[in-house]
């Protein structure tokens, strides 16, 4: 396990390059990095990786990081992930300060590169179909073939580009390529696309262009514009490194770094934006912030703090090499965190009521219970007993198996905070289930009070039945059923969706202090887990729980196992 408090990026390889740089004052020593998301969907756990890297990057060493969109794909992008996007990093604890930018402000300037590529003749109009394009591409094995258009002239490039540019061709008749080496092993250094027609409305610049410059074009040159220093990208991207450097170097600008990191996988989950708008758009989870979801502002809504999520951040480390996150360890952290400030309640998510025959009729007591075990600073509050109760359906039955603590005929348990009880008899209903409890207190056996010391085996949570207030309960479990993640992008995902990956319960009944709750507080439902209302459908009167994570943590039992 890492230290708690450790910085967030203290000593990975990428850090080590950044000392090396400033040893050898490169770029005078100065750091900057960015994070550009495209906004065409919301950001994922595996963005919050990357957001906590370059935004902590910056911050260790006294550098800068930009927010920039990157926009350069007009047919999927929105402003409404715009917004999200930037809700999701400032909830993260980042800011970017007056640094957000758009790729797609560069339009001007990637252009003017761009017909700087021709003069060098280092560009050329191509017009191949996009089937012979790959044809004459290559393979892995193979070299490619020049296409018959490479050595127009200059100015016949400049002519059909600014063409292009003009609307006057429809889409994908033309390209613009770089001319590099078609016989190069790296594919992408054989004569790659740097601009395409494209007649979509862009959602910043309009129907301004019809021409919009490639990733591996545009990239490049727009960390060059932000004088950003360390360009950190995933893995997929190490074969696209030499066509960054070249089109930094063949445009002779400041020459930013780009250094592949490897990207986060989960067990259980699926990161890529595609899929997930896939699930919102085929109605399979509610919303993009469904709590179900791995996006931020699902884990928000689902009750996630961003403390756990930097803490997460923080112990999967930054890597080479493309591993799987058991998801686990996700939820290790968010219970710790939890653990530690979740205020203590009672809930009873399946009631059972139960009838305390020698307590008077009428008569309510108030009991102390303490919000924390671990933190009296916490305080306390009131619980009102009486002689109606609810328990968990499950923690009572009839003919119980060996080694069953809680309640049973003849048997004894704690109420939490309260006293001891016995059953002494049931009532059933016509099919035989058990509707109510009977059961008769030992009023020397108070919480707190001179007797309280006396051990029986079970402790149960409960409720006052006059006062409890009624409250929808939402448990969650995984999306996806099984643990292929380094495959999703090729395995059909929607066969893996976990049909039972959330369960209502509708018929809870919660301690009434809980009335007052809001949506940034965190509880622990005694025995149950941790959980938090829900943001969006609970309402005063008709409140709506969401559990966060159940008690149980199965990583630190992996752990102990290794
Ligand atoms: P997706 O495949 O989910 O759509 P993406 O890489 O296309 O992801 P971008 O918006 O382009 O999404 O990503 C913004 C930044 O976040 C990039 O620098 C990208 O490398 C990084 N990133 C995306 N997914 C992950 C991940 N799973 N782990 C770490 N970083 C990631
Ligand atoms: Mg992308």
């Amino acid at each position: 396990m890492t230290e708690p408090n450790s910085p967030v990026v203290s000593t990975n390889f990428i850090q080590a390059i950044i000392n090396d740089d400033k040893k050898n004052n490169k770029h005078d020593g100065r750091v900057q990095t960015r994070f550009p998301p495209e906004p065409n969907g919301y950001l994922h756990i595996g963005h919050a990786k990357s957001i906590c890297l370059n935004f902590g990057i910056a911050v260790q060493n006294g550098g800068l990081c930009n927010l920039r969109f990157d926009d350069t794909n007009p047919t999927k992008e929105d402003v409404e992930y715009v917004d999200s996007i930037q809700e999701d990093v400032h909830w993260l604890g980042f800011d970017w300060g007056d640094r957000r930018h758009y790729a797609s402000d560069y339009f001007p300037q990637i252009y003017e590169y761009a017909v700087q590529l021709i003069e060098l003749g280092k560009a050329y109009v191509c017009d191949l179909t996009p089937q012979e394009m790959r044809e004459y591409r290559g393979t892995l094995t193979e070299p490619g073939k020049e296409s018959p258009y490479r050595n127009r002239s200059i100015e016949e490039n400049l002519d059909l580009f600014t063409r292009m540019k003009n609307g006057e061709f429809p889409d994908g008749a033309r390209v613009l390529r770089a001319k590099i080496d078609m016989a190069s092993p790296n594919l992408n250094m054989r004569d790659p696309v740097l601009y395409r027609i494209m007649k979509s409305e862009h959602h910043r610049t309009g129907n301004e262009w019809c021409i919009y410059p490639m990733y591996d074009y545009a990239h490049p040159i727009s960390d060059s514009i932000e004088n950003i220093t360390h360009s950190i990208c995933t893995l997929e991207f190490e074969d696209h490194r030499p066509l960054y450097d070249w089109t930094l170097e063949t445009l002779g600008i400041f020459r930013s770094q780009q250094i592949e990191f490897a990207r986060l996988n989960l067990t259980n989950t699926i990161m890529s934006k595609r899929f997930l708008r896939q699930l919102v758009e085929q109605g399979r989870v509610s919303s993009w912030d469904d709590p179900r979801m791995p996006t931020i502002s699902g884990l928000r809504r689902r009750g996630y703090t961003p403390e756990a999520v930097r803490d997460f951040c923080e112990r999967i480390g930054v890597a080479k090499a493309n591993s799987v996150v058991d998801i686990s360890l996700l939820e290790h952290c968010i219970r710790e965190d939890l653990n530690n400030r979740g205020r203590r309640v009672m809930a009873v998510l399946r009631p059972l009521k139960v009838v305390i025959d020698n307590y008077p009729a009428g008569q309510t007591e108030w009991l102390d219970a303490e919000n924390h075990p671990e933190h009296p600073e916490m305080g306390s509050r009131k619980l009102p007993f009486g002689r109606e109760l609810y328990i968990e359906q499950e923690d009572f039955m009839e003919v119980p198996p060996k080694k069953f603590f809680r309640l049973t005929p003849g048997q004894e348990v704690r109420l939490k905070h309260a006293y001891i009880i016995k059953c002494e008899s049931v009532v059933k209903d016509a099919s035989g289930r058990v509707t109510e409890v009977h059961c008769t207190y030992d009023p020397e056996t108070k919480s707190g009070g001179s007797q309280s010391g006396r051990k029986v085996k079970g402790t149960l949570h409960w409720v006052s039945a006059p006062h409890a207030i009624a409250a929808e309960v939402r448990l969650y479990d995984y999306l996806l059923v099984d643990d292929k993640t380094e495959e999703t992008e090729q395995t059909d995902f929607i066969a893996r969706l976990n049909p039972n990956s959330m369960e209502k319960l509708t018929t809870c009944m919660v301690e009434e202090n809980l009335a007052q709750a809001t949506v940034s507080d965190r509880f622990q439902f005694l025995r149950q887990g941790y959980f938090c209302l829900d943001s969006r459908d609970s309402k005063p009167g008709a409140l709506v729980f969401n559990r966060i994570v159940g008690l149980k943590d199965s990583w630190v039992k992996e752990q102990q196992k290794a």
